[in-house]
């Protein structure tokens, strides 16, 4: 039985992937302080074989059992959580990844770091290749993420290329689903729960900005493969159909019936104008490609979430 550490699995998207390998037969070390995780993302597993340490990674860790796959996705990741959390989110991306790719070189394991497409910044190329270098803003707001996952990157290069540790880097687009938190500011939770509340649905700018969204199944599952494949150059994993904003708000107001009006909102600083994965790559090298689409996805968010926890007031 493979052993899998998930940094970050009490998260929505590491609590999706601990599910879906305990599922394939891993023994799962889920890895999580729950700075913006939840131990309700995880209380539903039961198996024997999971195991959640509460530990900060940003110190140094241990574990002393044999390991195969250390998956990296811990990291503040919806830009509320960043923006309040600025030191923390460097510090994750840097001593955080740093102690975890010391761990995965002392277990001889294969080690895939969760990166973004933030890491394209406000990109000039559409859509965007792994081969584009990007066009970030630095010192802006939202520069604490996207520069603390380039530096992620260039250390896991780093480690691969001095070291000889065996490295992969997915750059993950847009991904929903269920366990997402109502209120953590991205664009398909908060118009949700708009909708279901018949309230007003908040656009940013004249919502002509673009973003293309991939369900939660379609994305773990290019994770996985990937981190199987042995491959070490980043990969674009997510779903090349491309929406603008105002039409994701009409597709969640088709999905839930619901009589909200759509209002607009100012535009947050340095905010993308578009964003579309060029997935080329992963089709060729992974074979993969997202079998989910937007208004299907929306349906299973809603219908494997229910109303209550897409409205809930927690975080
Ligand atoms: P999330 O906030 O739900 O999960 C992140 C998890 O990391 C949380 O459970 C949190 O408690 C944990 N964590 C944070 N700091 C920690 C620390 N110092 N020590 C231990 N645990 C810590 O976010 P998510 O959406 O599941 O994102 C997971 C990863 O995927 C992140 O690295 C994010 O940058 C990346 N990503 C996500 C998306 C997306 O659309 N969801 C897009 C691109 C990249």
């Amino acid at each position: 039985m493979p052993t899998s550490l998930v940094t970050g699995g009490a998260g929505f998207l590491g609590s999706h992937l601990c599910d879906e390998l305990l599922r394939r037969g891993h023994r799962v070390i889920c890895v999580d302080n729950l700075e913006t995780g939840s131990l309700a993302n995880i209380e539903h597993i039961r198996s024997d074989d999971f195991v959640h340490l509460n530990l900060d990674i940003i110190d140094p860790y241990f574990v002393d059992e044999p390991i195969d796959f250390v998956y990296h996705l811990a990291s503040p990741a919806s830009p509320i959580d960043y923006l309040r959390l600025p030191l923390h989110t460097l510090k994750v991306g840097s001593y955080g990844t740093h102690h975890t790719l010391g761990l995965a070189k002392r277990h001889r394991a294969r080690f895939l770091t969760a990166s973004t497409s933030e890491v394209y910044g406000d990109p000039q190329v559409h859509p965007q290749p792994e081969s584009y270098w990007g066009h970030v803003n630095p010192i802006g707001p939202r520069g604490v993420y996207d520069e603390a996952k380039r530096y992620a990157e260039a250390l896991t290069m780093a480690y691969h290329r001095q070291q000889g540790v065996d490295t992969a880097i997915i750059r993950i687009f847009n991904t929903y689903g269920p366990r997402m938190r109502p209120h953590d500011g991205r664009a398909i939770p908060t118009f949700l729960r708009q909708a279901l509340q018949n309230r007003p649905i908040t656009v940013f700018g004249d919502g002509s900005q673009t973003r293309s969204f991939c369900y939660v199944d379609d994305l773990i599952r290019g994770m996985i493969a990937l981190a199987e494949s042995g491959h070490h150059n980043p990969v674009n994993v997510g779903n090349p159909n491309e929406f603008t904003l105002l039409e994701l708000a009409e597709a969640v107001i088709e999905v839930t019936g619901s009589g909200s009006e759509i209002v607009y909102e100012a535009l947050p600083t340095d905010d993308p104008q578009v964003r579309q994965p060029d997935i080329t790559l992963a089709r060729s090298l992974l074979r993969w490609q997202p079998e989910i689409d937007l208004r299907e996805g929306l349906r299973r968010t809603i219908e494997l979430s229910g109303s209550e926890r897409l409205i809930g007031d927690s975080r």
